[in-house]
């Protein structure tokens, strides 16, 4: 296992609970997709969140290793609602 390939230890998987997630990719520190931002928000720092993914050696899924705040995630306003989906399967 080289340092790309870190096992993150204490995490759990959020589809079947078991502790065998392995950190594969990390993007830095990423914008969220989809958030469009406002003409007064262009002037300030954008926030930006960890991008890490993890699969599953137990059940195969493959899934975000740090959270993202729901708040920040599904920010209603007046007209959309852009969700983040945290997960996908494969
Ligand atoms: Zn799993």
């Amino acid at each position: 296992m080289n340092e790309q390939q870190q096992m993150v230890s204490g995490l759990s998987c959020i589809v079947c609970g078991k502790q065998s997630v392995e950190r594969f990719l990390d993007l830095g520190a990423t914008a969220l997709a989809n958030k469009f931002l406002t003409k007064e928000e262009l002037s300030k720092p954008e926030a930006k969140y960890p991008l890490r993914v993890g699969y599953c050696h137990t059940c195969g899924h493959v899934q975000l290793t740090e959270e993202v705040p729901p708040s920040a995630m599904f920010e209603v306003t007046a007209v959309e609602v852009w969700p983040w989906r945290g997960s996908m399967r494969l």
